[in-house]
């Protein structure tokens, strides 16, 4: 008898080993590790993914059989099995909330199959298709003989299996037309077409270019090639129509193919590296530490075609796709159609369509953010994570994962080289290559020997004893400056930890959230304030709740403000704006990106959004208005943020032939993150950040681990934690700080209370079995509505 080791979707710690089913007879040996399928569990039925078949099961009673399949294919493979396994441990979090992470959306919620099949297939087995190309497998109620026939030619890729989403249910077909002459016929058709029939000749040619593709209609009508002339060419016998099932294509826009650089000598030398890795099939880690502009995208451009050269795959991970739209154009335009995308604002029906390229293996390149880690590659030759110090790596839900531990998890499983680049590596990476735990490889020139921008820094403190302006003098007059000399600037408004709020200036009120803690944000679209925490929403008040004053406004400056501004002391200048509000829409991140691009515009304004990774010749004046907002943000890693954020800003400047100039306006001169900002120093960054967290015992120096527990009622919360805390106390060693519990900077949120416990730790051999038992306590009581979440290498102590 074959028995499948199911992983139930129940997510509890009972429940976090898989359950042992018997298969039924007629599907033995037709079900894989990987698939879903349905089975009894106690009064109900659930979901549940097959992670193993054996032959025996511990369980002593009579086994249940499984009750139905949900896939007719793994959606899993084998890899990303051992993954979730391996991280349900590291992460504290359930191994079926890691599958589900790993599945694109759309096929976590509803879905429908189809069977599709071509003409012979749908010929041979009449009692699947009844004749026709396509059915629908859950409206049929297929016996149980003819699913294990399903099953058969599913593996054998005789069917293919295809996820409807509820909300897609229009079947994506499209007309597409696929040549039908021979390479001769068409050479004769060329040159037989009168010189005057542009778009007949073009659609020749492109048959000639490419004899087997089927070319849509709307692809063919965009080139000029229309109805009457495909009505031609279907007279003639040039082309067959067919339906094709059209891909909802993530790309806005066809981009030009680009052919690899010739590299400079420190490209060169980490590229051959990074190349004999791939060769030699080791699972070093490299971190590209390159100044901005030194060229490390070309760098990963070209290992990555080296990876495809010997027949693997590449995967390239980028903070944010829709904050780097220019990266992704380079990508394509060197890998074309191999590449899969994979990010946050596409639809579940496009995350689908990509994801099935990757899983069919006709994709073989993927970009994309965070969640494209559980991409389902096979034969991974390369693994690159761009910016690898960004923040967004760390997914901060269940399961909290950081993707670089992910990444150097799959490479070890592909025998694959991890690639992390950054121009100011996280202080835990740079720490691993100076132990030479990591291979660490320079780009310390800018490409070509450009120039560094020069950067100056405005004490604001002494600006605003004569100028109320948002900008200084000095940027004032650069600005002015730029704007004859018709070249580009970018302005950033620094908005982590910032937020514009409103107060009354007579009594100092403002307006708090009535379920959290935490002061109203201002929508000057919606004209409400809104809580950001739990979605609270009220309209702005004319008057002051408390004192009656009509003096409440505003406080802080927020981008829209800040345009404002600009176009009144700047009447002529063309001004673009990028922030959460602009961009909101589809495409309209890249819209303005492009219409900067092709200097449409003089100035730039925005979010740190516009930071990161855009590359504009034209722009050689960068302002940041105000760099102390992450300064004074309550956390450790404050000063590495602001370093990073000033760097990478500064980079958008001067990064062709013209030398770039930089403002940086603050109130805090001297900060030792602004001035060595200032020079790019990340190396004396790094030294002087290393001391000051050693003193602290901050990571890298020790790991930690962030406990946070939740119920309605603070005394429950508080008394609980510290029961937590004690035991925590009692099972780890001396040499582990247990600090707190500490109610949360924000300590209310939704009328729950939130307390934390953080553990700082080098050695703790019993740390991980004292966890599960706490988790495994708690959760096995769920007493009185209290919540605790393990947090393991938070990115934040707040
Ligand atoms: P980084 O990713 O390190 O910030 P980029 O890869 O964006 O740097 O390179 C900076 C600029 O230099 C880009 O405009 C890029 O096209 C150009 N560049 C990089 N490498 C080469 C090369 N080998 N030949 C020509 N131009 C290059
Ligand atoms: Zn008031
Ligand atoms: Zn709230």
């Amino acid at each position: 008898m074959q028995i499948a080791e199911v992983i139930v979707d129940i997510p509890t710690r009972q429940t976090n080993n898989p359950y042992s089913y018997s298969i039924p007879e007629n599907l033995s040996d037709q079900i894989q590790p990987g698939m879903r399928v349905q089975v009894p569990f106690g009064p109900r039925k659930v979901t549940g993914f097959v992670v193993g078949i054996t032959d025996h099961s511990e369980f002593n009673g009579q086994l249940k059989n499984l009750s139905s399949l949900v896939d007719l294919s793994p959606v899993v493979t084998p890899e990303l099995l051992a993954l979730s396994h391996w991280m349900a441990a590291r992460t504290f979090s359930f191994e079926i909330n890691c599958l589900q992470t790993m599945l694109p959306g759309g096929m976590r919620t509803k879905f429908r199959k189809k069977l599709l099949a071509n003409d012979s297939v749908r010929d041979a087995y009449p009692q699947i298709f009844h004749g026709e190309n396509e059915v629908d497998y859950d409206r049929q109620h297929f016996d149980s003989r003819t699913i294990a026939l399903i099953l058969k030619l599913r593996r054998a890729d005789k069917i293919q299996v295809h996820y409807e989403l509820a909300h897609h249910s229009k079947p994506l077909l499209m007309k597409a037309y696929t040549n039908q002459l021979s390479a001769k016929a068409l050479q004769a058709a060329i040159s037989g077409v009168s010189k005057r029939a542009i778009a007949q000749r073009r659609l020749l040619l492109m048959l000639h270019e490419q004899p087997t593709r089927a070319f849509l209609r709307t692809e063919l009508a965009q080139v000029g090639v229309g109805r009457s002339v495909i009505k031609t060419a279907l007279e003639k016998g040039w082309v067959k129509q067919t339906n094709v099932r059209r891909n909802r294509n993530p790309f806005f826009q066809p981009v030009k193919k680009s052919l690899p650089l010739d590299l400079n000598d420190d490209q060169r030398v980490a590229v051959k590296t990074i190349d004999q890795a791939i060769e030699q099939q080791t699972d070093t880690t490299f971190l590209v530490e390159g100044v901005t502009g030194s060229g490390k995208t070309e760098v990963y451009l070209q290992a990555m075609a080296h990876a495809l050269k010997i027949g693997k795959t590449a995967l390239m991970l980028v903070p944010e796709i829709t904050l780097t739209p220019q990266i992704v154009g380079r990508i394509r335009s060197r890998f074309g159609d191999q590449v899969a995308m994979l990010h946050s604002a596409m639809s579940n029906g496009e995350r689908y369509d990509e994801w099935q390229r990757i899983s069919s293996g006709q994709a073989k390149v993927v970009v994309g953010v965070r969640s494209a880690i559980f991409a389902p590659l096979k034969n991974i030759g390369l693994i690159i994570m761009d910016e690898e110090h960004d923040g967004s790596y760390k997914q901060t839900d269940d399961p909290r994962y950081q993707t670089r531990d992910v990444a150097k998890w799959r490479a070890a499983y592909n025998h694959c080289p991890v690639v992390l680049g950054s121009a100011t590596p996280s202080l835990e990476s740079r720490a691993r290559a100076m132990k030479g735990v990591y291979h660490l490889i320079t780009l310390p020139h800018r490409f070509n020997n450009h120039a560094l921008p020069h950067v100056t820094v405005v004490d604001m403190k002494r600006e605003i004893a004569h100028n109320h302006s948002i900008l200084s003098k000095e940027l004032a007059t650069l600005i002015a400056d730029r704007l004859v000399k018709k070249e580009q600037i970018i302005l950033m408004l620094n908005r982590r930890g910032y937020s514009s709020f409103i107060m009354c200036r007579d009594c100092g009120y403002v307006p708090q959230c009535p379920n959290c803690d935490i002061s109203l944000t201002m929508h000057k679209d919606t004209q409400t304030l809104n809580c950001h925490y739990c979605g609270h929403r009220e309209p702005i008040p004319t008057v002051c709740p408390k004192c009656h004053s009509k003096r409440i406004r505003h406080y802080g400056v927020g981008s829209q403000q800040l345009e404002e501004q600009v176009k009144e002391q700047f009447p002529n200048a063309r001004v673009l704006r990028m922030d959460v509000d602009t961009t909101r829409k589809k495409g309209s991140h890249e819209a303005i990106i492009n219409q900067f691009g092709a200097h449409k515009a003089d100035i730039l304004l925005g979010t740190q959004m516009i930071a990161k990774g855009l590359d504009f010749p034209d722009v050689t004046l960068v302002g940041v208005l105000n760099a102390d907002s992450s300064l004074q943000f309550p956390d450790f890693r404050s000063s590495e943020r602001t370093f990073e954020l000033l760097t990478q800003v500064s980079g958008r400047s001067g990064r062709a032939d013209k030398t770039g100039e930089v403002i940086v306006q603050t109130f805090n001169p001297d900060h030792y993150a602004i001035q060595l900002a200032k020079t790019q120093d990340y190396e004396k960054f790094y030294q002087t950040e290393m001391r000051v967290r050693h003193l602290g015992k901050y990571p890298p120096y020790y790991y930690t681990i962030k406990i946070t527990g939740n119920s309605p009622s603070e005394k429950q919360t508080a008394y609980e934690m510290h029961q937590i805390a004690k035991y925590l106390r009692n099972h780890l060693t001396d040499a582990a700080i247990v600090l707190g519990p500490t109610p949360k900077t924000i300590k209310r949120i939704d009328n729950r209370y939130y307390y934390q416990i953080i553990i700082k730790y080098r050695k703790e051999p019993a740390l991980t079995q004292s966890l599960d038992t706490i988790l495994t306590n708690y959760q096995s009581k769920q007493r009185h509505d209290f919540y605790i979440a393990i947090d393991n290498e938070p990115l934040d102590f707040m």
